[in-house]
């Protein structure tokens, strides 16, 4: 371990999570911060007065993300790092908020260190990024990939438009266009978060330097047989929808074998048969279907793949299968120069590190958009997030925060 890597004052990052994690907290322990409630709201007050306590400068943009500033003087590319505030309904404490609050750390900690910086550094946090209206809503406005249309038709699940939750707040939603920032205001975008899966925690590494994020593309699919009696129709004069759609289960692993990568997953994780009865051999099996890699061909070959296996199985069991794409999402790679920079700071911190793949969406998928980005990871015990179970040792927090403030350093240096 060498002696000049540089340090965040843990005492007060720990104050921090524990305070943030009591704003929005239920009876059952869950937290309850979606976008624009009370929770959210009450955590962007407590976040602005921690950003003007530490004497940084406090900006909210048009998306209402909260950004505090080093540095700035809004003519130098700055280095961004940060994340979400919001959250699922019952969500855990630290997804999104351990990365925002790493990030108000390590400007607090470079402010008060006196280091000299090459560029401005900037710490934010985006809004509704867990999707109450969409998801990624901040870093979507950053990244310009919002349109007047996107805006005016975004609603939640109970028909609350986001222009009245952001009007109820005070807010323009439409001014959220003007958040768009050029490419060259931000020279990279990092990062921290609960890697929110069980890869870290289980090889017992610290810290995985994310090199890519998985895209994906869902299918909600049908096999269509006929519905006849479960008594009267012998087995092979049935054409059981069912019986088709476990077969189609049954093939998942061949098929990412054979088509997919080392990083492929596929899903099928709603099923519906019709007309569902005990005593009636299932006419239709609609079901969903989700597969994701980082490697675009991949994608493609196995999108090719499963409506080959699926046609096949079909024909064989005279049944028709019919699908539609509800949703395809590119796969970014991270910057590899980032990738390097945060393995370098772990090992500078004494730390293995491991390259990996995020499963899971992030704002760093919209900001790779605009700017080189990189991720970091954090463990979570038994891969358990979006629960109230979601849990980071304290100190796998304090390692990342570490590898936070010498990878930010590195790029604004
Ligand atoms: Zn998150």
């Amino acid at each position: 371990m060498t002696s000049d890597a540089l340090r965040i004052n843990f005492d007060r990052l720990q104050q921090d999570l524990e305070h943030l994690a009591s704003i929005g907290r239920r009876e059952d322990h869950g937290i309850y911060r979606m976008a624009f409630s009370d929770g959210d709201m009450a955590a962007r007050e407590w976040l602005r007065g921690r950003i003007e306590e530490a004497g940084l400068e406090y900006h909210q943009d048009g998306a209402a993300n909260i950004f505090a500033r080093l540095g700035w003087d809004g003519s130098h590319a700055s280095v961004m790092t940060g994340s979400h505030m919001d959250s699922v309904p019952g969500a855990g404490h630290l997804d999104g908020a351990l990365g925002v609050l790493v990030s108000l750390e390590c400007l607090r900690r470079i402010k008060e260190l006196d280091l000299p910086l090459g560029r401005p550094l900037e710490a934010v946090a985006f809004t509704d990024e867990e999707g109450r209206f969409g998801g990624m809503f901040g870093s979507q406005a950053v990244s310009g990939r919002l349109t007047p249309e996107s805006i005016y038709t975004a609603r939640d699940l109970d028909g609350v438009t986001l222009t009245e939750a952001m009007q109820a707040r005070g807010l323009n939603a439409m001014d959220a266009l003007r958040a768009r920032r050029t490419a060259n205001s931000i020279h990279a975008f990092l990062e921290l978060h609960i890697e929110q899966g069980p890869v870290l925690d289980r090889n017992h590494i610290g810290i995985g330097a994310v090199d890519a994020i998985a895209g994906l593309f869902r299918w909600q699919a049908c096999f269509l047989g006929a519905a006849n009696h479960a008594g009267t129709t012998p087995m092979d004069m049935r054409n059981d929808a069912f019986q088709g759609l476990a077969e189609a289960a049954g093939e998942i692993p061949r098929i990412l074998e054979e088509d997919g990568s080392a990083r492929s997953v596929a899903t099928i994780g709603r099923v519906e048969l019709s007309p569902g009865a005990a005593n009636v051999v299932p006419g239709r099996a609609d079901f969903s279907l989700e597969v994701r890699d980082t490697d675009p061909s991949v994608l493609d070959h196995l999108s090719q793949a499963f409506r080959k296996s699926l046609s096949a199985i079909a024909r064989r069991r005279g049944l028709m299968f019919e699908f539609q794409v509800v949703s395809e999402l590119a796969p970014v790679k991270c910057d590899p120069g980032i990738v390097e920079a945060v393995g370098a700071a772990a090992r500078d911190l004494g730390a293995e590190s491991l390259v990996m793949a995020s499963g899971a969406a992030h704002d760093t998928q919209m900001m790779a958009g605009l700017t080189r980005a990189g991720m970091i990871f954090v463990p979570s015990k038994d891969g358990r997030s979006h629960s109230p179970a979601e849990w980071t040792p304290w100190e796998d927090i304090e390692l990342g925060a570490n590898v936070a403030l010498n990878t930010l350093y590195r790029l604004a240096r």
